[in-house]
């Protein structure tokens, strides 16, 4: 089955034999080895010093590390300004809800790009935020945040940015130092290809809290977390086989020619998927300069259900992605992240092509005669 979702991926032999790894016991020094090895290698893919900046893993899908990062680096005298235009910036606000962040929202249709003008205006506006957490590539419609310019706008205040890059770490420019970036939060399936269950936090090490001051979360303290992995040790039993999948991901990345090369794959894909759907009159939902390259959303062809496509699709050895709420009528979504060809994009615009042309004999022999 060919995963056009976006993550969790299809896996590379290697990393999928790496999940069969030696068992560990995570309070050995192996253990340790492992994790430090996927802390500095996390560091590398965007060319951190490990001085400044720390990678901490931990076991949990994306959203535990969105948690973490909101519930440790934002401080109860802080002030939290979210911004949203889709399905995880929402989930953002929501977290921060759950763990009573004084917290404001520049909410936007799921379909818009972020105003910058109204985020300067509430940047300015009292209770004036110390914190913006935005989400990278919004993977409810496939844009992608223009990282760059909310930098610029809260760098100019001191303010800190949290970025949700679950859905673009590793494949997308993420300027760390440049666009004043404080902390992100990413997970191990999605672009760097590893399997399910572990997350990531990098922060630089000044945003982490104080050792007196602990985290509303036990689990998720990131404080906590950093202390003991840089002693080597960890808090709580780790997801081990997946630790072991993370690490050979993260070395194939990095041999793949890290996420610039990745962005060139996934662009490409990306690229013929959207040319092929183009010819079969499937529009995409936002213009490409919009887009990240990991994911596009596309108008479903009027005559066709998503759940034909799908499932018709899914006959044929792919799996598509639906919109989610109201956009569950309105578009499907390819991702290109994981182990996929332009073989499989070939095969996967056949099996859309069949599924989207009309289906009678004579119309077919009269579209091959033409
Ligand atoms: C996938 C994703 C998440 C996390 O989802 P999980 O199901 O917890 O892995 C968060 N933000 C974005 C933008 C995502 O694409």
């Amino acid at each position: 089955m060919i995963l056009l979702n976006p993550g969790p991926v299809n896996l590379s032999e290697r990393v999928r034999a790496a999940l069969a790894g030696p068992d560990l016991c995570h309070r050995e020094p192996e253990f340790g080895e492992l994790q430090s090895e996927i802390r500095r290698n996390l560091l590398a893919v965007y060319d951190l010093d490990p001085e400044q900046w720390a990678a901490l893993p931990l076991t949990g899908s994306g959203t535990a590390a969105l948690e973490a990062m909101l519930g440790s680096l934002v401080p109860a005298t802080g002030h939290l300004l979210v911004v949203t235009n889709g399905v995880y910036g929402e989930r953002a606000a929501e977290i921060a809800r759950r763990y009573r962040l004084p917290t404001k929202t520049l909410a936007h249709p799921w379909k818009a790009a972020v105003d910058l003008e109204a985020l300067e205006r509430d940047l300015d506006s009292a209770p004036t935020p110390t914190h913006v957490l935005v989400v990278h590539h919004e993977t409810t419609t496939g844009r992608l945040n223009d990282l760059a310019a909310i930098g610029a706008l809260c760098r100019a205040r001191g303010v800190d940015l949290l970025v949700d890059a679950v859905s673009s770490f590793g494949a997308e420019a993420l300027d760390f130092e440049a666009w004043g970036i404080t902390a992100s939060a990413g997970s191990a399936n999605k672009c760097l290809h590893g399997a399910p269950g572990a997350a990531f936090v990098l922060t630089r090490r000044a945003a982490l809290p104080p050792r007196r001051v602990a985290a509303a979360s036990l689990y998720l303290d990131l404080g906590a977390y950093c202390r003991a992995q840089d002693a080597g040790d960890c808090l709580f039993t780790p997801a081990v086989p997946i630790f072991h999948a993370l690490a050979e991901a993260l070395r194939e990345h990095a041999e793949d020619g890290g996420w610039r090369a990745r962005r060139r794959r996934y662009g490409a894909l990306a690229q013929q998927a959207a040319q092929g759907l183009a010819a079969l009159g499937i529009e995409p939902l936002l213009p490409q300069a919009a887009s990240s390259v990991v994911l596009r959303a596309y108008r479903l062809p009027a005559r066709v259900s998503y759940a034909t496509l799908h499932d018709g699709l899914k006959a044929r050895g792919f799996v598509i992605y639906a919109g989610q709420a109201a956009l569950a009528r309105e578009i499907f979504r390819i991702a290109t992240m994981g182990q996929i060809a332009a073989a499989d994009i070939q095969a996967l615009l056949a099996a859309i092509g069949e599924l989207v042309t009309p289906a009678s004999p004579q119309e077919n022999t009269l579209h091959q005669h033409n």
